[in-house]
């Protein structure tokens, strides 16, 4: 044996040895709970630190997060109640940032702070300061969303240490200090901080002077706080504290240590770079167009201020999870290939749904819980008995542990507790009594539950509404035309929804880290194939850019672009389909200014099909009140005899150019031999267009060539003699859409990689690939109306819908055919309108009342945090971008 081999036999035998061990043990736990199974869930036996709190601001359930409320009438709104304050320190040209700290070597002493009275003491010191600094400590293994386990405050004096467990309830007396504008506080790298003092205590920071942020403007190598800790301080730090469990109490010396550096010196580091930033500005004094460094680190710092926290909802739970684990496992990262995929899946998501719930319920991570690999492996092969799945659990645990800290027990003490529900749900026997949710909540958290209900888990079970939606809402199947009706909607959901997650919620980060954008593997693959970037993280992967992207979605003051979107349907939250809806009509964007065109992303969204009826019908209406507002009329018309037309848009008697086309190609080919009243109302169709008169044959043919090119026309005319004998479908359905799949990789290739606005191909991406329905959405409903009915063409029933394609990206090589799907000359009309009199501001204005409508009609509920109505249309620089001086100076001119 080799030495390699000698190792790896060691390492077997040990590996085994602990898994034995563990078992060893958790089979003697079940024992000890067996013995009384009315509380067989550890919960009962275990408590938790964070169950002390009396009040949770951010808890388990699936209702959204309400942030403090500005106006005291309102309990809890989703604006940032400093909104105000921070933008007036945002639009300050000349911040005053004092900072005079001496580097202090760090005191024997520090103060521990456990009572109310000890932390209303440090307020009253806090509030007579000019500057202080801050950090917190993270605990996020045993909890859901994690909770603060530490605030460190330093002023010049003292450093103080906050036990934000024991004092959770009395934090919210810090909220006055940390937003007042008139005292500074020193962070570095505050993003994250920043969101988790919002979730646990309501606080909100306001004049914040981020030291990373500093190191950015800078240009410095490196912004790591170790960095600036050695460069400036000569102090190391063992970064690896990090991990530590912050709530283990008392704290040891080396993670007192750890805690009180991370604050201690930032005053001092902060008075360092602020010099070097005020130098830079005097050196540069003299030049006209300058760049001020102080005040870019200021803006950039107080932007980080203005962000929200959000609870991340999904339309049912664990959905997200599965997909990503269900298309890690297709593109066959290291997974085992399984025969039977759809069961596979199938358990994926039943097992991401427990798990989720599982983790909601215990307050755990879903990582504590049950691993991403545990859940392929259980899902990968047919597993018989407990004690199958218990192995098969820690054998996983044990491979994934390796080299890291060992200290997660496996399986998990939930799992270990609720090791009959993964045994039914694999054996699919526990959602035969209902939908897997209800089922667990039942078991769990019912009357007879298993499980210790507690603040975090209680509004699970009280608070039904809103709870996600696990299924489509089942209508009732009265009479067989209902059936029909459902019948056909299903087909059409099948047929036309969204082949595969939309959004693949992969990650782009700058090379400073911070998060530049969502975005779909193949994107990450571009810019990895290129030595563009590197792989930072494996699952969801993320990637980090290698050169400096050209400006940052936060510069622009919409966090939009960084929000993680989901595959759900934004107005009800369906999960299970979903298709692609425009919500400004494309009959009137694709005539849009092509800089205006850019901000696609934010006004496309997945809609089910319920939903997309219900926008469809709205955007309809609405097109009809705007040809009468604009007096254009919306469907093309050709009236026979001068003097006879009625100029009124508001008659409606117009017909669409597609419309009219099927109706006159299905009367030519099958008039005679259809039933009357199909016929009937074929021949309505093509008279409205003729406004209202008896129409010849010679109509008919005529009726056939409304809305096609000269070229077209050209090609009809000389097929003209062959497609009647054909069928429907070549004459009348029109080309496939291609597949646009690549698009958004190659259009970057073509163009400048270096530019961040490439970046905003993910989401361009998200309308260039697959499927997508809009104006010629056919419902079923509306089938009839857009498609050549059965009787007409010898049983083959063609839905135009078939022949969807996208019309953005297609649309020079495909003009000709646009007029057959909108309203002929109604969306350039009105466009070339707005234009004309109220130039580009029209056409932003334009978008926000089609925004306004589809909320109006849809009210949707999961729309993404940072979507808005009155988004700009503005994504060349942003508004504080360094790249952006011009505007700037519009901006403070507001
Ligand atoms: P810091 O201010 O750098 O000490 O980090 C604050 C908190 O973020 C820590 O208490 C951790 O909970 C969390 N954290 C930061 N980095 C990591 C990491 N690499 N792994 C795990 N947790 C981390
Ligand atoms: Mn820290
Ligand atoms: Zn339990």
């Amino acid at each position: 044996m080799n030495k390699e081999q000698k190792t790896r036999v060691a390492f077997t035998i040990a590996t085994i040895g602990a898994a034995l061990i563990s078992i060893f043990f958790t089979v003697r736990r079940r024992r000890k709970q067996q013995e009384s199974p009315s509380s067989s869930c550890y919960s009962h036996s275990e408590p938790k630190p964070q169950w002390t709190f009396k009040r949770v601001l951010a808890d388990n359930s699936y209702a959204p997060f309400k942030h403090l409320s500005c106006n005291a009438s309102e309990n809890g709104s989703n604006l940032h109640p400093f909104e105000a304050e921070i933008t007036a320190l945002l639009r300050n040209d000349q911040p005053e940032i004092e900072l005079s700290a001496e580097k202090l070597e760090l005191k024997d002493s520090y103060v521990w702070v456990e009572t109310e009275m000890q932390l209303k003491e440090l307020v009253n010191v806090l509030s007579k300061e000019r500057v202080f600094a801050v950090d917190t400590e993270q605990h996020s293994l045993h909890s859901f969303l994690g909770f603060t386990a530490l605030v460190q405050i330093s002023t010049q004096q003292e450093d103080y240490l906050i036990d934000t467990i024991a004092l959770h309830d009395s934090m919210e007396i810090l909220r006055p200090v940390f937003a007042n504008p008139s005292i500074c506080k020193v962070f570095h790298g505050a993003d994250n901080d920043v969101l988790w003092l919002q979730r646990d205590f309501h606080i909100y920071i306001v004049n914040l002077f981020d030291t990373s942020k500093a190191c950015e403007v800078l240009s410095k190598p490196q912004k790591s706080l170790a960095y600036l800790l050695e460069t400036y301080c000569g102090v190391i730090t063992n970064k690896l504290l990090q991990r530590e469990d912050w709530r283990q109490r008392p704290l040891s010396a080396e993670m007192v240590l750890y805690a009180r550096t991370d604050a201690h010196y930032l005053l001092y580091i902060a008075k360092c770079l602020l010099l070097e930033l005020k130098q830079l500005d005097n050196e540069n004094s003299c030049s006209d167009d300058k760049f001020h460094f102080v005040l870019e680190a200021s803006r950039r710092s107080n932007m980080i201020c203005l962000q929200l926290f959000t609870k991340e909802i999904e339309a049912s739970p664990g959905e997200s999870a599965a997909l990503s684990l269900f298309s890690r496992h297709q593109s066959n990262q290291g997974f085992p290939s399984v025969s039977n995929e759809t069961q596979f899946l199938y358990t994926v998501r039943q097992l991401c749904t427990w798990r989720d719930l599982m983790a909601r319920i215990h307050d755990e991570s879903l990582k504590y819980v049950l691993p991403d690999q545990a859940i392929v492996a259980l899902a990968s092969r047919p597993l018989a008995s407990h004690a199958e799945i218990f192995n098969t659990i820690v054998q996983i645990d044990m491979n994934a542990e390796i080299g890291l800290s060992s200290r997660i027990p496996s399986p998990s003490a939930v799992v270990d507790s609720h090791l009959s529900d993964i045994h039914h749900l694999l054996a699919n026997e526990l959602v035969n009594h209902g939908d897997i949710y209800s089922v667990i909540l039942q078991k769990c958290l019912g009357q007879n539950g298993s499980c210790k209900l507690n603040i975090f888990n209680y509004a699970l079970l009280v608070n039904i509404n809103p709870r996600p939606a696990l299924s489509y809402k089942h209508s009732s199947l009265k009479n067989p035309k209902q059936h029909s009706r459902k019948a056909s909607r299903n087909l059409f959901v099948k047929k036309f929804s969204c082949k595969s997650p939309v959004y693949h919620n992969c990650r782009i980060f700058a090379n400073d880290g911070r998060l530049l954008c969502y975005c779909d593997r193949k994107k990450l693959e571009w810019y990895i194939s290129r030595d563009l970037a590197k792989l930072i993280e494996e699952e969801p992967p993320a990637i980090m850019l290698l050169f400096e992207p050209k400006g940052r979605p936060e510069d622009e003051g919409n966090d939009f672009y960084i929000q993680s979107k989901k595959n759900i349907c934004v107005g009800c939250g369906e999960g299970s389909h979903y298709l692609r809806y425009r919500i400004i009509p494309s009959c009137y964007r694709i005539h849009f200014p092509e800089h205006l065109k850019s901000h696609r992303s934010h006004d496309i969204v997945l809609l089910c099909v319920d939903c997309h009826e219900v926008a469809h019908v709205a955007a309809e209406k609405y097109k009809r009140k705007l040809a009468s507002e604009f007096v254009i009329p919306l469907y093309v018309r050709k009236v026979i005899h001068p003097g006879q037309e009625t100029e009124n848009p508001n008659d409606e008697g117009g017909v669409s150019p597609l419309q009219l086309r099927t109706a006159a190609m299905a009367l030519l080919r099958h008039g005679p031999r259809m039933p009357l009243d199909r016929r009937e109302e074929l021949t309505e169709t093509v008279k409205r267009y003729y406004g209202g008169r008896e129409i010849s044959e010679e109509d008919l043919e005529r009726a056939l060539q409304v809305g096609m090119s000269p070229h077209e026309r050209r090609k009809f005319e000389k097929k003209r003699g062959i497609s009647f004998k054909h069928s429907m479908e070549n004459a009348a359905a029109m080309p496939k859409r291609e597949n646009h799949a690549d698009s958004a990789p190659s259009r970057m290739s073509n163009g400048d990689p270096l530019n961040f606005d490439t970046l905003d191909g993910s989401y361009a991406n998200a309308e260039t690939t697959g499927d997508n329905r809009e104006d010629s959405f056919g419902k079923p409903s509306l089938a009839s109306d857009l498609a050549v009915d059965g009787a007409t063409s010898n049983g083959n029933t063609i839905l135009v819908t078939t022949t969807d394609y996208d019309e953005d990206s297609t649309q020079a090589k495909h003009n000709s055919k646009l007029s057959l799907l909108g309203h002929g000359p109604h969306g350039k009309q009105v466009v070339d309108h707005l234009l004309k009199e109220y130039g580009e501001d029209g056409i932003r204005e334009f978008c926000q009342r089609w925004r306004q409508v589809f909320v109006d009609a849809l009210k949707p509920r999961f729309l993404p945090a940072g979507w808005d109505v009155k988004h700009s249309g503005r994504r060349d620089f942003g508004d504080f971008s360094i790249y952006n001086r011009d505007k700037k100076q519009l901006l403070q001119n507001e």
